[in-house]
């Protein structure tokens, strides 16, 4: 038997697909396992996103720019910021169906199934148990712990594991044309988080842009991680993109600002017009290797509560090390006055907080928190509507401009509106179909407005506006559709 969630959870996907928002990759192939690539309305979601949150970031604070830096990085990048020697996930093989799993997701997933059975307690007694063997690192407790459980591989259904390792999760190709004796020396990664594009064009930033501290830089780009369980559709994939701000302070103030923006990141989601009680933090005891305070923003998937943006102390770590690797100087001369001393700061290397959102784990939010099935039964005629309440700012597209019929001059006078909006936001003509399915499709794609051009439309020039939640509808002036889809549509 599927659990609710999960049918939700297949539901949503089976609707993504067949609406043109995500389709998973190289599909005619079978597919490539946590990749996916984004269909018409799919792609226009995320860029919404994108820009919303690029906004944001660039427009309302005056103190972050933005940076737009390469996948590829000199490899000795990684050893700097530590991934070579520390992102590692501990896994462990079943020897009957030769599958991988990461220790903490095996854990996971079977507590949740504890639960599902209604033992609560004893789920939670696993985790606790599972949180302390991870913090010490401590494998062998780990393997006794899930032998102990008797947590079997979800395939052969045994209890046959091999000893836990680590894995590194970086993905690395060869650059330039190589011989393979000297393979190891062209060796470069892609890179697992967009941060470091960040840290290591911290001096040009600062010294061009002319920033004074406080000040942050902004960076939307792809992140590879070679995830060994990659599951739960586009919320953990192998190709994704990340949107992150690193925010660079004076040593000391770093607690502040990390609460500061602890805040302002919840209210961004907030403002995305998603219920507050969707989410929740999540403080880490278990810090990262870099990370002096860290907290997850969750919000609850129709798998559980789950992280989609990450806020993160992460101290001087990496501008020292790059200083350290690169012997170039990565210090910053604050010329403002110390109270406590009567003389400038003087030079100091940054403390950072960051703020670290996945692009697609948002669009997921958006779209569970979207989708919506209706039930529109009239007394004994059965009716059903699946409804996408995107917020207006989000929604693929803004306006369909549908004909009635398709003669009658009412194509021309459709196309007349069309092509006073079509420039200033997202617009859709079709002229296919009974009225009743044109709506129902945009519906399904989460088209805010429809207006229906009618042969009253030739006489008065007027034109029906019929809104996607309520679907009710005004009768209009056709020349103020372009403003009112235009004021209803701004963030
Ligand atoms: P998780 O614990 O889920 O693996 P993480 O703590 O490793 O995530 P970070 O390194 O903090 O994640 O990355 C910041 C953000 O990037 C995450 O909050 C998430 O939204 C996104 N992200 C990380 N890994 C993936 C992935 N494999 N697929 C999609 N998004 C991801």
């Amino acid at each position: 038997m599927m659990s609710n969630e999960n049918k939700r959870l297949n539901d949503i996907i089976s609707h993504c697909k067949e609406y043109g928002f995500i389709f998973p990759g190289s599909e005619i192939y079978d597919g490539l396992q946590a990749v996916y690539d984004y269909g018409p309305w799919g792609s226009e979601l995320k860029k919404n996103i994108h820009d919303l949150w690029w906004n944001t970031m660039t427009r309302r604070y005056e103190n972050i720019v933005g940076i737009d830096a390469a996948i590829l990085m000199h490899p000795t990048t990684w050893k700097a910021s530590g991934h070579v020697d520390n992102f590692n996930d501990p896994m462990i093989d079943n020897k009957d169906s030769k599958k991988r799993y990461r220790v903490d997701h095996l854990i996971e997933s079977h507590a949740a199934g504890l639960k599902e059975k209604g033992n609560e307690k004893e789920a939670l007694e696993l985790l606790d148990k599972a949180e302390a063997l991870l913090a010490k690192d401590d494998f062998t407790g780990l393997k006794k712990l899930i032998e102990n459980y008797r947590i079997v591989c979800p395939l052969s259904g045994t209890c046959n594991w091999t000893d836990i390792r680590q894995f590194n999760l970086m993905f690395s190709t060869q650059f330039g044309s190589t011989s393979s004796a000297d393979e190891a020396d062209n060796l470069v990664y892609l890179r697992p988080e967009t941060a470091q594009g960040i840290f290591v064009n911290f001096l040009n930033v600062q010294k061009s842009a002319r920033m004074k501290i406080p000040f942050g830089i902004a960076q939307v780009g792809k992140a590879f991680r070679n995830e060994i369980v990659a599951r739960q559709f586009i919320f953990r994939m192998r190709e994704f993109e990340q949107m992150e701000m690193q925010f660079f302070v004076r040593p000391g103030t770093q607690k502040e600002w990390y609460e500061f923006w602890k805040e302002e990141r919840l209210k961004w989601h907030y403002s995305l017009g998603i219920p507050k009680e969707k989410f929740r933090y999540h403080n880490h005891t278990k810090l990262a290797h870099y990370a002096d305070a860290a907290c997850d923003i969750e919000y609850e998937f129709p798998m559980g509560f789950k992280e989609v943006e990450g806020i993160h102390s992460r101290t001087d770590f990496d501008l020292r090390n790059h200083q350290e690797y690169s012997k170039k100087k990565m210090q910053y001369f604050d010329s403002e006055t110390d109270p406590s001393s009567g003389k400038p700061y003087g030079n100091y290397i940054p403390y950072v907080i960051e703020t670290s959102i996945g692009l697609d784990r948002t669009v997921l939010m958006v779209i569970c928190e979207a989708y919506t099935e209706e039930d529109l039964s009239d007394g004994g005629k059965k009716d059903s509507r699946v409804v996408m309440r995107f917020s207006p700012a989000l929604a693929p597209v803004k306006l369909a401009v549908l004909p009635l019929l398709k003669k009658d001059g009412l194509p021309e006078a459709a196309r007349k509106i069309m092509d006073d909006c079509k420039n200033h936001f997202r617009c859709f003509y079709e002229e296919k179909d009974t009225i009743g399915k044109r709506y129902r499709r945009m519906d399904a794609i989460g088209t805010p407005f429809c207006v229906t051009v009618d042969h009253q439309t030739l006489q008065d020039d007027t034109v029906t506006l019929r809104y996607r939640d309520t679907m009710l509808q005004d009768r209009i002036p056709a020349a103020q559709v372009k403003d009112i889809v235009w004021k209803a549509v701004q963030h």
